[in-house]
């Protein structure tokens, strides 16, 4: 089959490999249909690594995927042969103390699809999975609103973290990339209104105006305390950050009020942020960070099945799987008003 591989930095073949097999009763082989690039994908493309997690060359990247099963093990009830399907691309063990905990997407043992040392990545014609990562939605939504589950889950899982219980509030998202566009859709879906995106690309600032955000702020053109008061003078009850820039972050802490929450998405390229203490204590900030998602797949599937998110907004570029160098190339760049790109095979 063919498989697409990055064989350094910046550096990315379509090879062919052995079609993998369904080895255990629990899982399903999955024809690939589409495949997102995701910012996380980037990381390792670009710089090799994300964090402790490095790439050992050649490695086969991407996780956000849909597909059509083609083979099933003898175990496997909730899928069969034929259906489309939205895949997870968390693997967990289901004994350790976090799985039990019902927190799979921290577990101590995850795989994670495409993720150095842990599983082969779905840029590829066919992957391999336990039947428990795939949620069928056949005849429910094209296999391309089917791939951009993944990172609408993220999203999802961010909102569900901060806690929101009154529509009324104010909020801010630093980013409007897929993440921070997932996000906004998100909280446009549960009735908020008051939200305010800060971007500093202007044609992601024009993306994130179609999809309803209320206030648009660029970073570059001012600042943006002072650009945020101007229509909300008490400032933001809940801050998410989707672009992992510390700008983002020291100017998040600056525009939350007193016992407002910062919810940290963002992937920074280096570990670590800094925070000005003295504005976090005298606000009494709460932080929460996100990581991936969790339970979340379900309610993102039937946002888009019910209409209530238009989750195909977000794309921008579609490939083929011998074009993904150039998908990359694209994305990596933000070159020609890229957003989302995604490989249909
Ligand atoms: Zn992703
Ligand atoms: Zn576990």
């Amino acid at each position: 089959m063919k498989q697409v591989v990055l064989t350094g930095i910046r550096k990315m073949e379509l090879t062919t490999a052995q079609v993998p097999a369904v080895i255990s009763d629990g899982e399903v082989k999955i024809r690939m249909a589409s495949i997102g690039v995701c910012g996380s994908d980037i990381h390792y493309y670009a710089e090799g690594k994300i964090g402790t997690q490095v790439v050992q060359y050649p490695f086969p990247v991407g996780h956000e995927c849909s597909g059509y099963i083609v083979e099933i093990g003898a175990a496997v009830k909730n899928v069969k042969v034929g259906d489309l399907v939205v895949v997870d691309p968390s693997v967990h063990c289901g004994h350790c103390d976090q799985c039990l905990a019902g927190r799979p997407h921290t577990c101590r043992n995850n795989r994670f699809l495409g993720c150095p040392g842990q599983l082969d990545g779905c840029l590829a014609e066919y992957i391999v999975m336990p039947s428990f990562t795939c949620f069928p939605v056949t005849g429910k939504m094209t296999p391309v609103q089917a791939a951009l589950i993944e990172p609408l889950t993220i999203g999802v899982y961010a909102v569900k973290l901060a806690g929101i219980t009154n529509a009324g509030i104010d909020t801010a998202i630093f980013g409007a990339g897929p993440i921070g566009l997932s996000i906004l859709m998100k909280l446009l879906a549960d009735g908020l209104k008051n939200i305010t995106v800060i971007e500093p690309l202007e044609y992601r600032l024009k993306k994130a105006d179609e999809v309803g955000a209320e206030y648009l702020i660029n970073p570059e053109t001012g600042d943006v305390e002072s650009m945020v008061k101007k229509d909300n003078e008490l400032l933001m009850d809940v801050v998410f950050e989707a672009s992992g820039q510390q700008e983002a972050v020291t100017n998040a802490v600056k525009i939350l009020k007193p016992g407002g929450k910062l919810v940290l998405v963002g992937i920074p390229p280096d570990a670590q942020y800094t925070f000005d203490m003295d504005l976090m204590r005298r606000k009494e900030l709460t932080v929460i960070n996100v990581r991936r998602q969790n339970h979340c797949v379900e309610e993102a599937i039937d946002l888009v099945v019910t209409g209530k998110i238009d989750v195909e907004k977000m794309v921008t570029h579609h490939f083929t799987l011998e074009e993904t160098p150039k998908a990359f190339e694209i994305v990596e760049g933000y070159k020609d008003g890229a957003i989302k790109a995604m490989i249909n095979l």
